[in-house]
């Protein structure tokens, strides 16, 4: 790949909270020109063999990826993982676990939401949900097509959040399983948008220490949701603890874009690229 190479490593299809088809979200990608695009859907890599298939009629790169659920220390945290064997026993396995917790979850999410006044909350999640995995996201729209809330953005701050209706403790897998399961199937693994968690400087050493402890490599040093000084602040983590620097930009649809899809910011000088040595 020559020096103009454009990589976009976190993206999402109607495979798990994006909106667009995989084959879809490729042709855009290609269109953007990008060269190389991660689907990283959520607890899933149902989208990632209609992906490559698009990939190879529109001549780009297709990285085989997943975007795990985590819980760590009581939060969530994300963890992409790259260039995975999808066929890996482990991995599937782990991600099935975590498919059937969203199902009792989303049983859960909807009978809060009925007890606060708003019927129907399941079948209408579902009835966005088109690839079959139920994410809040797919909530947070039957929500504003219900009047309930104006715009998704507005759902994550008066729903489905700690303290509002509609509101679960998600026990999703812990660190080192995700990344141990991203590490059986071949892959890399990727701390994802990492100054989204609004950790304090001291919570996010430990989260990147037991990241590398548990044999992860990279963190998003770019994403679609960083400012350009987040993005410095974490090339400067990334630096002094060894681990190589992603890009993605988190696209799940054209509607409701942090940035398009390929129109990411440069990684900033002295990191090392997770793409350093791809063939
Ligand atoms: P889940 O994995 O089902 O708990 O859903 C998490 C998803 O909800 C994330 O991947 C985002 O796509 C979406 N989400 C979370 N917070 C927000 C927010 N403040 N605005 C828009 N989307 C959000
Ligand atoms: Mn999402
Ligand atoms: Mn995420
Ligand atoms: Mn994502």
């Amino acid at each position: 790949m020559n020096a103009q190479a454009v990589y976009d490593l976190h993206a999402h299809s109607i495979a798990s909270d994006g909106s667009l088809r995989p084959a879809e979200l490729v042709r855009r990608a290609a269109a953007n020109g990008v060269s190389a695009l991660a689907l990283t859907d959520h607890d899933s890599t149902e989208g990632l063999a209609e992906a490559m298939a698009a990939a190879r009629e529109v001549g780009i790169r297709l990285v085989p990826g997943v975007e795990i659920s985590v819980t760590w220390k009581g939060r969530t945290v994300h963890i992409v993982g790259l260039n995975i064997d999808r066929g890996n026993k482990l991995l599937q396995e782990g991600l099935e676990g975590l498919r059937e917790f969203r199902v009792r979850r989303a049983e859960a999410i909807a009978g809060q939401l009925d007890k606060a006044g708003i019927p129907g909350a399941l079948a209408g999640a579902k009835h966005h949900a088109v690839g079959g995995l139920v994410s809040r996201t797919h909530f947070a729209h039957f929500l504003v097509e219900n009047g309930h809330a104006k715009d998704v953005r507005r759902v994550f701050k008066h729903f489905l959040v700690k303290g509002k209706p509609g509101h679960v403790a998600g026990q999703w897998c812990s660190l080192a399983d995700a990344v141990g399961w991203i590490n059986a199937a071949g892959g890399q693994a990727v701390i994802a948008h990492p100054a989204r968690y609004r950790l304090t400087r001291t919570k996010l050493l430990e989260l990147i220490g037991d990241f590398r402890a548990a044999g992860g490599v990279a963190m998003e040093v770019v994403s679609g949701s960083h400012s350009r000084d987040e993005c410095l602040t974490m090339a400067a983590h990334a630096r002094s603890a060894g681990l190589l620097a992603s890009a993605g930009s988190d696209f799940h649809g054209p509607e409701n874009a942090y940035v398009e899809l390929g129109r990411l910011r440069e990684l900033p000088d002295g990191v090392t690229p997770v793409w350093a040595d791809w063939q």
